[in-house]
C-alpha cells in the first residue's frame, strides 16, 4: 500500500479546519499542528541469548491545552522504518488531541511507540517485559496521572499497561499510581467496558450515521478490514443492532463470506488457525477487493493509508466508519464526498476508546468504580453528541465530516488556548 507522510496528512487536516474557521495566522496554525514535544529514546534490552539489543521508542506529546496528554503505545515496525514511525507517532498524537476535543473529554493528545513487531520477531515474554519496563523507565519523567496517560494500541495489551504502571509506581517511591495508564486489567484498576470501548463506540457512530441516511441496520452488510480489538467489537455490536458481517481481513489476508458469518465464529476459526483465511464458506480476496466490495458499512479497522484515491473511486459502500487511525489518504476524501458516502472519520469513529480511557482515569482518581452499563452509557452520550455536533457543522459549512470534526475540535482547543494565554 501507498506510504504517504502521516504527519503531513495530520497537518493538512489542521490547515483545512483553519481555512474554514478563517484562521490565517501561520504561527497559530503551526502551534496547532506541531507536537509540543517528541521524545525519542533508545532502550537497551538483554535478550534471552545473553546479547544486548537496542530498540528505539517514541513518545509524542501534541497538545495539553484542555488537559493531560492521552494516547496509546504501539509496538510495530512500519515499512518506512524508524524515521517513518516518528512521523506516524507525531500524527497519531495530533489526532488524539482532536479526538479528545470532539467527544469533549478534558484531555490532550499524546502517542507512543516502539519500533518492534513482537509477533513476527517472536520475542519471549521475558524479553517483552524487559522492553516494556525499559521503555517505561525512559519515558517516566514525562508521564504521570496529571501529565500524560498512555494506553494500549496495536500489539500492546493490559499486560504491558500493568508493567508500565508498576515500573512508574516503583520509580515514584512505590506510590500506587493506577491513573498513570489506562487499558489496565480490571484487577489492576481497569474500567469495565474498556476492552470493548473502541468497537462499541464505532458501532454507536454507525448507528447515528445510518439514522441520518435513513438506512436500516437490520440486515445491513458490513465489511471489516482488520480483525483485532477495534474491528471485531465494532462487528459484534453492529451484529447486535441487526447487521451482518460479509467480509473480513487480517495481516495474513482478506476473505469474503457471501452468506455472512457471526464474528464469534470467525474469531473461533482465527484462534484455532492463526488467521481468518480459510474460514469455512469463505473465498480469499485481495485487499482492494475487500475495500471496494458492495456493502452498507465499511470499517477500515487495521492500518493507515488504506483508502487511496483509486480505491475511493471504486468504493461501493454507504457509510465508512474509520475504526483505525488514518486509513484514508487526503486525496481520497473529495472523491468519497462526491460519491455521497458518509464518512465517520477516525477521530470520531474510534473515540469510544479514549472516552472510556478517560472514564477509567476518573475512576482511578476518585477510587470508586462504575458498572459496565454506567460506563458504556456515559461513553454513548459523549460519542453520540460528538457525532451530532460534527454532523450539524458539516451541514452548516457544507463540508465533509472529516473537516467538520476537525473544525469542532480546533475550535474547542483554541478556546482553551485563548483562555490560558502563553506563559512565560
Ligand atoms: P489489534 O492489534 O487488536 O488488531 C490489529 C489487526 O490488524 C489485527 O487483526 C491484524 O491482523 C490486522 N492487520 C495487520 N496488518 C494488516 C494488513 N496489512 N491488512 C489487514 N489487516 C491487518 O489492534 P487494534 O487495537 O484493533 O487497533 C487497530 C486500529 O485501531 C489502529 O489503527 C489503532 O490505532 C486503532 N485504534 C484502536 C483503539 C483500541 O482501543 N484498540 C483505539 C483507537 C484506535
Amino acid at each position: 500500500m501507498v506510504k504517504s507522510d502521516p504527519f503531513a496528512n495530520a497537518t493538512k487536516q489542521v490547515n483545512d479546519a483553519c481555512d474554514v474557521l478563517g484562521i490565517k495566522d501561520k504561527e497559530l496554525r503551526n502551534y496547532l499542528a506541531m507536537p509540543n514535544k517528541v521524545l525519542r529514546v533508545k532502550i537497551p534490552v538483554k535478550m534471552d541469548n545473553g546479547k544486548i539489543r537496542v530498540f528505539t521508542g517514541f513518545r509524542s506529546q501534541h497538545n495539553n491545552d484542555r488537559g493531560p496528554y492521552k494516547g496509546g503505545i504501539r509496538y510495530f515496525n512500519p515499512e518506512g522504518g524508524v524515521e517513518y514511525m516518528e512521523r506516524e507517532v507525531m500524527a497519531l498524537s495530533s489526532w488524539m488531541t482532536w479526538k479528545c476535543a470532539i467527544v469533549d473529554v478534558p484531555l490532550g493528545g499524546g502517542k507512543g511507540a516502539i519500533y518492534v513487531n513482537p509477533k513476527t520477531e517472536k520475542l519471549s515474554e521475558g524479553e517483552l517485559e524487559r522492553l516494556t519496563r525499559g521503555f517505561a523507565y525512559k519515558i517516566s519523567e514525562i508521564i504521570g496521572p496529571e501529565k500524560d496517560i498512555p494506553a494500549p494500541d496495536v500489539y500492546t495489551t493490559g499486560r504491558e499497561m500493568t508493567q508500565i504502571m508498576d515500573t512508574f509506581s516503583k520509580l515514584n517511591g512505590n506510590k500506587y499510581s493506577p491513573g498513570v495508564i489506562t487499558g489496565k486489567p480490571i484487577s489492576m484498576g481497569g474500567s469495565l467496558a474498556r476492552n470493548v470501548a473502541t468497537g462499541l463506540g464505532t458501532a454507536y457512530t454507525v448507528r447515528e450515521a445510518a439514522k441520518t441516511l435513513k438506512l436500516k441496520l437490520k440486515g445491513a452488510k458490513v465489511v471489516l478490514q482488520g480483525f483485532g480489538n477495534a474491528s471485531t467489537f465494532a462487528g459484534e455490536y453492529l451484529e447486535k443492532m441487526g447487521a451482518k458481517v460479509i467480509a473480513v481481513s487480517d495481516s495474513k489476508g482478506s476473505i469474503s463470506i457471501p452468506k455472512g458469518a457471526k464474528v464469534s465464529k470467525i474469531l473461533e476459526h482465527k484462534q484455532k488457525k492463526g488467521s481468518v483465511v480459510g474460514f469455512p464458506g469463505s473465498k480469499k480476496i485481495s485487499t482492494e477487493e475487500l475495500l471496494t466490495m458492495k456493502c452498507d458499512v465499511l470499517i477500515p479497522g487495521a492500518l493507515e493509508n488504506q483508502i487511496t484515491a483509486k480505491i475511493a473511486k471504486n468504493l461501493k459502500c454507504k457509510i465508512i466508519a474509520e475504526a483505525a487511525n488514518g486509513p484514508t489518504l487526503p486525496e481520497a476524501d473529495p472523491v468519497i464526498y462526491k460519491k455521497k458516502i458518509l464518512v465517520v472519520p477516525d477521530i470520531l469513529a474510534n473515540s469510544g476508546g479514549v472516552c472510556i480511557s478517560y472514564l477509567e482515569w476518573v475512576q482511578n482518581n476518585m477510587g470508586y468504580y462504575w458498572t459496565f452499563d454506567e460506563v458504556a452509557n456515559k461513553m454513548e452520550k459523549n460519542i453520540t453528541k460528538g457525532f451530532k455536533d460534527a454532523f450539524a457543522l458539516s451541514k452548516k459549512h457544507k463540508i465533509d465530516m472529516r473537516k467538520a470534526t476537525m473544525v469542532l475540535a480546533v475550535e474547542r482547543v483554541l478556546e482553551a488556548f485563548n483562555q490560558k494565554g502563553i506563559w512565560p
